[in-house]
């Protein structure tokens, strides 16, 4: 029989995952700060529970997906917290984003009481949430990956063990990286192309299958040309992460010119109440700057 599954956090990610943990088959017990958001996961045939410690009671492996680290914090050790009601033996999984190091501060906590951890970040966002295919990045034990693997593979679709506890929050933050440098390319090439007077739709048809190609050209470039500023991940939560890449990359001494850029690139739009638009709309910032617009809304 397989495992039962306790799901803590029911927001744009957590909905979908554990949607799919119930398609699987998988026996799912679910809770969210904001009840109402359980409704239609009761209605697919969750239980629901009253706290994350009865949660955990009920469950044999338990999976948070929460904003930042001190929600996690909140969610596996605070006083209505994971660690007081899960049995040892439990294994938590937590799939959100947060800092490395606090992460292993978790683990060490929740082993204690012979509780053990995987930290399982992801990409993909809200579309690979909902349709199963998630990129998993995780830290922790092999055995413990063994034994997660088929919930994971229930919500995602490129599964990589990348380490040892932290390692996948490490990971996690390699791509955010990626995420938003390219975005600061896409930006400036755009603005370019744009002052230049060539074709800005061309100029993504010829450009986005070659060398400089990427998934934020793909898919966030023509939405910069419509000005659809909806978000994938929003300003606020990508500045989140940013702010986790700047702390871990000082505390390992390594340079972030570029996410340093953006960080401070996102605080203006923060500043500006755009902070609920997609991250793409980073490119709102360089305007300002450049005193002109690409694009152009339909
Ligand atoms: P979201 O829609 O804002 O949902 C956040 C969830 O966390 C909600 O269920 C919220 O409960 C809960 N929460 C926040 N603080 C809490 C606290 N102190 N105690 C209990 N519950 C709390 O965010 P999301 O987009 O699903 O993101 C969740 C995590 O996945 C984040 O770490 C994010 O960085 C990461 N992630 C997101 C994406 C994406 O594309 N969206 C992609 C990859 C990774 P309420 O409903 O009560 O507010």
């Amino acid at each position: 029989m397989s495992e039962r599954i306790g799901y803590i956090g029911l927001g744009i990610m957590g909905r979908g995952m554990a949607h799919n943990l119930l398609k699987a088959g998988f026996a799912l017990t679910v809770w969210n700060r904001t009840a109402s958001k359980a409704d239609d996961l009761v209605a697919a045939g969750a239980q629901v529970a009253s706290s994350p410690r009865e949660l955990a009671a009920q469950a044999d492996i338990i999976i948070s997906c929460v904003s930042d680290t001190p929600d996690v914090q909140a969610v596996l050790l605070g006083e209505d917290g994971v660690i007081h009601g899960a049995k040892s033996g439990s294994l938590v999984i937590d799939m959100s984003t947060i800092s490395p190091q606090a992460t292993r501060d978790i683990a060490a906590a929740l082993a204690e009481r012979q509780i053990a951890m995987l930290d399982a970040p992801v990409s993909g966002g809200s579309e690979g949430a909902a349709k199963g295919t998630l990129s998993i990045m995780i830290g922790g034990a092999a055995d413990d990956v063994a034994r997660a693997l088929p919930a994971l593979q229930a919500m995602g679709k490129t599964i990589t063990h990348v380490g040892e506890n932290g390692a996948g929050q490490t990971v996690k933050l390699a791509n955010q990286i990626l995420v938003v440098v390219n975005m600061l390319a896409v930006s400036e090439a755009l603005l370019f192309a744009q002052a230049s007077g060539v074709d800005l739709e061309k100029t993504l048809s010829a450009v986005t299958g070659g060398a400089a190609g990427s998934w934020m050209l793909a898919n966030r470039g023509p939405q910069v040309l419509k000005r659809d500023w909806r978000p994938g991940f929003t300003i606020d939560l990508q500045q989140k992460d940013l702010r986790l890449v700047l702390e871990a990359a000082d505390q390992v001494g390594a340079p972030a010119l570029g996410s340093a850029m953006a960080f401070n690139y996102y605080r203006v739009l923060q500043q500006a109440g755009l902070g609920h638009e997609g991250n793409h709309a980073l490119i709102k910032a360089f305007e300002r700057l450049a005193g002109f617009e690409v694009g152009k809304a339909e």
